[in-house]
């Protein structure tokens, strides 16, 4: 069922909506830009519908709304724990269809990767609607179509702005408010057909590892890339953390143990016991990274990690395109099988 609100009607129902949920949307983020004076498309919580951002990619994606940067899991104190007490507000996530389908791809490592879910994830996750914000046309670097994630169908309600409305596709109408407060409208959410962009996948057999990870493709990276991972803060899929014991300066018996993301690509990510370490050139870093994006979690789970929202180019200081390197990957593995 479609519906059309004019902005009167889509802060009424924003408002009705925040009293049981907290609405989280791409926004303009003044003075947060990568350099001094520049602004910065990110998350955060939404008051207005002009709020939204609807015509630019958000550098940062929604998973930091529901799988904090930094996340305190418990504090401590001599004899005791406790957890610290969750919001008990839903969570309205307002996302792209790339997005969405990197929701499912981090549910596929935080709740079915080992034998228990994540808790902390899945709290979270657990509060969670979908917002479809619809993509009229692609944006730069985006290669969703080669990736299948371009059309996505779990969301409560799809939004795009047209002639100084809001036109919904409603499939879970919260509250009944859809129908109090919209005029009933024929409304088809608007997918990307094709991007700029066009990313081969390779098909890579496990006698072809091997081979892949000594060949010269990825020599290139040792030099370029910087090991800053931004790739990985900006990508929807990454989900590697690190753990944090603080103690509380005042009282160092007591103090709160985090997560906090970490990047396979910055130093010290491989650090061992007894001072060992793998992974130190950063072109094998490359590797680990594109494997595990395009290879390992596809054999795991039957689909590719990455959803080709091109963020990891959008952000890369050294212009390495992921999209490239693994069209090269794809490439070196037919000149691999030539040569078998
Ligand atoms: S690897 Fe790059 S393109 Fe793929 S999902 Fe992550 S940020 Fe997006
Ligand atoms: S963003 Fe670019 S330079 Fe930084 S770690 Fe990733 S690939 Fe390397």
């Amino acid at each position: 069922m479609g519906y059309r609100l004019l902005r009167e009607e889509m802060n009424k129902l924003l408002q009705a909506l925040k009293k049981n949920h907290r609405v989280f949307a791409p926004m303009l983020l003044p003075g947060k830009g990568r350099f001094s004076d520049t602004d910065l498309i990110g998350y955060g919580e939404i008051n207005d519908i002009e709020e939204v951002v609807f015509d630019r990619k958000s550098y940062f994606s929604p998973k930091e709304v529901f799988y904090p940067i930094t996340q305190t899991l418990f504090y401590f104190s001599p004899g005791e724990y406790r957890e610290p007490q969750l919001d008990n507000r839903g969570i309205i996530l307002f996302c792209r269809s790339c997005d969405i389908h990197a929701v499912a791809r981090l549910d596929k490592i935080m709740l079915e990767n080992g034998p228990y879910p994540d808790t902390y994830y899945l709290q979270l996750r657990n509060k969670l609607k979908f917002v479809l914000l619809d993509c009229p046309s692609s944006f730069t670097n985006c290669f969703c179509v080669s990736m299948g994630t371009q059309h996505a169908e779990n969301y409560s309600f799809s939004l795009r702005p047209e002639n100084g409305a809001y036109l919904c596709d409603v499939k879970e109408d919260i509250e009944g408010l859809f129908a109090s407060l919209g005029e009933p409208w024929e409304v088809t959410p608007l997918f990307v057909q094709q991007n700029d962009i066009t990313v081969a996948l390779p098909k890579i057999t496990e006698e072809q590892v091997a081979s892949i990870i000594t060949h010269n493709l990825w020599e290139e990276y040792k030099t370029r890339c910087i090991a800053c991972g931004r790739c990985n803060t900006s990508c929807p899929t990454c989900s590697c953390f690190t753990m944090q014991d603080l103690f509380y300066e005042d009282n160092p018996a007591c103090g709160e143990r985090r997560r906090v993301w970490a990047s396979c690509q910055v130093d010290g990510f491989t650090d061992m016991a007894g001072g060992h370490s793998f992974r130190q050139d950063k072109g094998q870093r490359m590797r680990f990274k594109v494997m595990h994006k395009v290879y390992d979690f596809e054999k795991r789970f039957g689909l590719p990690m990455c959803v080709g929202c091109g963020r990891c180019d959008d952000v890369c200081p050294e212009y390495i395109s992921f999209a490239n390197c693994v069209n090269k990957l794809t490439t070196a593995l037919q000149e691999v099988k030539q040569h078998d």
